[in-house]
C-alpha cells in the first residue's frame, strides 16, 4: 500500500473512487489530498506534507490520530473477536459503553439502541418516536416537526426532516411529508435578538396548536445548526422549546450528532439549557473518529411501550449488519476513558476562550460578516458587503477559495456555502490553535482582499 507513488494514487481514484459530497471534475482537476498518515492534530499526505486537521476530519476526531490508547483498545479487543452480531444476542463491549452512555447523557435517557452512522441513527429515533405513538394507542401523531436549515445526515429519512435546500431539495419527491419551522438566525434576522427569538417560539407555537395531535415529535439540532452554517440558538431558546414540546404532548428528539461529546464545551449541548430529551441520537466523536458507531438513546417509557409478549406484535425490526460491533464499542469506551482522564471538557472550556480572543481581530476583515462560536465549534461567514450583509454570488465559491488557500497554508478544512467552519480536535492546544486561527485569518484576508 506505501510504495505507491502519489500519481498512480491519483490515477486510481480518478479510475475507481468516487468521493462524497464531492464534485468529481473539480476534484481530479485540482491536485487532491490523499492522505497517508495522522499524528496528534496533524494529518500527513503521501508527499509529506502536514496539515493542520481543521476540522477535526470532518468533525470526528476529539483526541487526535493515532493515539496508542485507541490503538491499543482495538488491538486487545482484535485479539478477542472483531464482531458479533447484536441480533437476539449480545457482546461484552456493546453492554459496557450502554450503560456509559445512559451515565453520561440526560437523566430521561435509559436506553441505548447502535447502529453505524448518525443518519442512521435519526432515521431509528424517527422509527421509535412514530411507533411510539402507535403502541400507545395514538396512531394519529405521525407527522414530525423539524427546522428549516436542519441537518440530520443522508439516508432519506434524515434527508425528509432535513431542511438544507442545496442538499436536499433535488430529492423532494422521493420524501415523506414534515412540518418545518424556523430556528433563529438572528444575523439575518431583520430586528434584535430577542425579536428573532420571539418570533421562533412563536412560530412554533402556532404549528403545534394547530397540529400536535398528529405530530410524533420534533427533531433538532441542540444550540448549533452544524451543516447549516453553525447558526447559534441564543440561550434560553433551547428550553423553551423542550417546554412548548411537553405542553403539546410532542416528543423531543435532539441530534447530537455534531454537538455530543464536548464539542460546544459541555459533554452535550443539551446540557447548556438541562433540557430531558425524550430521544438522543450520539455519532461522530463518540469513537474518538476511529470507527463508525452511533447510537440513538431512549427513555424507558419509550422502550416500555415496544416491550410485551412476542405475539402483542410490538418488537422493533430494525437493526444493521454492524450494529454493537466490537471493535467500535471497544475504542469508544476507551475513548471516554481518555475524556476522563485528561479532562478533555474542561481542556474545551479553557480553549474556548483562547479562540474566541484570537478571533477577535476577525473584525478588522472587510469581509467577514460574523464569526459564531459555542466551545469549539466555529463558523465564520463571509459575506461581499459587510454593512448590507450582502452574500458573494454562490458561482463565486468564496467558501471553497478560503479554504483551498488555508490548505496551501497548512490546515484543512471546509466551507459551508459562505460559512468556513472550524472544528479543531478538542486536544489542540493553546499555540496549536492560535496557529491554526492565524492560518484562518491569512487565508481569508488574501482570498478576499488580495
Ligand atoms: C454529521 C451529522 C449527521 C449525520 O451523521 P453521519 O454519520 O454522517 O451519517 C447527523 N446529524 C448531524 C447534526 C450531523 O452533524
Amino acid at each position: 500500500m506505501m510504495n505507491h507513488t502519489y500519481e498512480q494514487l491519483l490515477e486510481k481514484n480518478k479510475k475507481y473512487l468516487w468521493n462524497p459530497f464531492t464534485q468529481m471534475k473539480e476534484y481530479l482537476q485540482d491536485e487532491p489530498v490523499i492522505i497517508a498518515r495522522g499524528k496528534g492534530v496533524k494529518l500527513i499526505d503521501v508527499k509529506g506534507n502536514e496539515y493542520y486537521d481543521g476540522n477535526a476530519s470532518v468533525w470526528l476526531n476529539p483526541l487526535g490520530h493515532n493515539r496508542p490508547e485507541l490503538n491499543q483498545a482495538i488491538v486487545e479487543q482484535l485479539n478477542q473477536i472483531a464482531h458479533s452480531t447484536l441480533l437476539g444476542a449480545a457482546n461484552i463491549p456493546a453492554i459496557l459503553l450502554a450503560e456509559r452512555l445512559v451515565q453520561i447523557t440526560p437523566g430521561r435517557l435509559q436506553k441505548v439502541f447502535y447502529s453505524d452512522s448518525g443518519a442512521e441513527a435519526v432515521e431509528i429515533g424517527l422509527k421509535m418516536a412514530f411507533l411510539y405513538w402507535k403502541h400507545r394507542g395514538r396512531p394519529e401523531k405521525q407527522l414530525f416537526l423539524s427546522m428549516k436549515n436542519g441537518y440530520h445526515g443522508d439516508t432519506l429519512g434524515a434527508v425528509s426532516v432535513g431542511g438544507i435546500d442545496l442538499f436536499h431539495q433535488a430529492f423532494d419527491r422521493l420524501l415523506f411529508p414534515t412540518e418545518k419551522v424556523s430556528y433563529p438566525y438572528p444575523y439575518r434576522f431583520e430586528g434584535t435578538v430577542e425579536e428573532c427569538v420571539e418570533a421562533c417560539l412563536s412560530e412554533l407555537q402556532q404549528k403545534l396548536e394547530e397540529k400536535a395531535d398528529h405530530i410524533a415529535g420534533l427533531i433538532v439540532e441542540p444550540m448549533v445548526q452544524g451543516a447549516g452554517g453553525m447558526i447559534m440558538m441564543p440561550s434560553g431558546f433551547l428550553s423553551e422549546v423542550e417546554k412548548l414540546c411537553r405542553q403539546y404532548d410532542v416528543l423531543l428528539l435532539v441530534d447530537e450528532v455534531a454537538t455530543g461529546f464536548g464539542r460546544t464545551g459541555k459533554m452535550f449541548a443539551s446540557e447548556h439549557e438541562g433540557i430531558e430529551p425524550d430521544i438522543m441520537m450520539v455519532g461522530k466523536k463518540l469513537t474518538g473518529g476511529y470507527l463508525p458507531v452511533a447510537a440513538t438513546l431512549t427513555s424507558d417509557e419509550i422502550y416500555d411501550a415496544f416491550y410485551g409478549d412476542f405475539q402483542e406484535a410490538k418488537t422493533f425490526y430494525h437493526g444493521h449488519s454492524y450494529t454493537g460491533n466490537q471493535l467500535g464499542c471497544a475504542v469508544a469506551l476507551a475513548n471516554l476513558d481518555l475524556y476522563e482522564k485528561e479532562n478533555v471538557i474542561s481542556h474545551v472550556q479553557e480553549m474556548s476562550k483562547v479562540v474566541e480572543r484570537a478571533f477577535r481581530r476577525f473584525d478588522e476583515l472587510a469581509h467577514v460578516g460574523e464569526v459564531r462560536q459555542l466551545g469549539l465549534m466555529i463558523g465564520i461567514e463571509l459575506v461581499k458587503e459587510k454593512q448590507s450583509k450582502e452574500p458573494y454570488p454562490w458561482e463565486e465559491a468564496m467558501g471553497v477559495k478560503v479554504c483551498r488557500k488555508a490548505r496551501d497554508l497548512g490546515m484543512l478544512t471546509r466551507p459551508l456555502g459562505d460559512v468556513v467552519t472550524f472544528m479543531p480536535p478538542l486536544v489542540s492546544t493553546e499555540s496549536e490553535l492560535k496557529e491554526m486561527v492565524d492560518i484562518l485569518y491569512r487565508a481569508i484576508a488574501e482570498v478576499t482582499e488580495g
